[in-house]
């Protein structure tokens, strides 16, 4: 049996044209200061934990502590831990006492030491920030496009990336060695097809979703920033933050078809405001 523990990391708070801005979003609009604060929309940040036979994983990493030294909204913390004032303006964030994934693991008698992998979906700050709270897992993989797309050198990239979120941490990149997913690309971590990061990029360069297969064939799909809610793939909104529309789209579909097919037990966005803490076994 697998079981997944659906964990809520904080929150992120981000202007509606962010996770639904479609195909013609005015970068302006992306930052929810620029938005009524009405309208501006509080989503989940979750990570994943996956007890599975061959080993425990984590799936993504939400807010270091930092974020919110006192468990509250703290713009000064934030600004110092997302290492810009404009990556502020994007998304600000949250998280509560007791809420960062090392607290949350530690409930449940885990410590990071007691993980053999910890899997990060891309490399976006509401993803990796808390990464070096988990630094002592065994292992700490991306995928190499990720890596590649975070270097590439551009005004946006500079703001969006900061490497010293996983400077600490003993990040490895890896390859594709199999062949699901909508481009072709993915990555089977034991060999055996039942832990698989699938390249679903357009987001980001190497965002991966991840599917956890049980012995009959059922999954899990977790699909990260692929779509941010189920809205997002049965009405097929692609969301605003994007570096390439046509992949994204391609993606979206991919993530589509998986969500609907009858051996699907749950797909989950990442930051699914309907989605509420909980645990799947199967
Ligand atoms: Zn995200």
């Amino acid at each position: 049996m697998i079981k997944i523990r659906v964990f809520h990391t904080g929150s992120v708070c981000v202007s509606p044209a962010l996770p639904f801005g479609g195909d013609n979003v005015n970068p302006l609009k992306l930052s929810p200061l620029m938005t009524r604060k009405k309208d501006r929309l509080w989503l989940p940040v979750s990570s994943y934990l996956i007890e599975h036979p061959k080993g425990n994983i984590l799936f993504d990493c939400g807010w270091h502590r930092d974020m919110s030294p006192e468990g509250e909204f703290d713009k000064q913390a934030q600004i110092q831990s997302l290492g810009s004032r404009l990556l502020y303006m994007v998304n600000q964030g949250k998280v509560e006492k007791g809420q960062t994934i090392d607290e949350q693991l530690l409930k449940i008698g885990i410590k990071p030491s007691d993980l053999d992998y910890v899997l990060l979906s891309h490399l976006d700050c509401d993803h990796v920030n808390g990464a070096s709270l988990v630094k002592e897992a065994k292992h700490m993989l991306v995928s190499n496009d990720e890596l590649a797309g975070s270097r590439k050198k551009s005004c946006k990239n500079k703001i969006r990336f900061q490497s010293k979120w996983w400077s600490d941490c003993h990040l490895e990149g890896f390859d594709w060695n199999d062949t699901e997913g909508p481009f072709g690309k993915a990555f089977d971590l034991f060999g055996d097809g039942s832990v698989k990061m699938i390249a679903i990029p357009g987001h980001s360069d190497g965002l991966c979703a991840l599917k956890i297969k049980n012995e009959e064939g059922r999954y899990v799909l977790l699909f990260s920033d692929g779509g941010y809610a189920d809205k997002s793939w049965k009405e097929m909104i692609s969301s605003g933050v994007c570096n390439d529309k046509e992949a994204q789209k391609k993606s979206l579909a991919w993530i589509r078809e998986q969500s609907m097919h009858e051996k699907c037990v749950e797909s989950i966005a990442n930051h699914d405001a309907d989605v509420i803490p909980h645990n799947i076994c199967f």
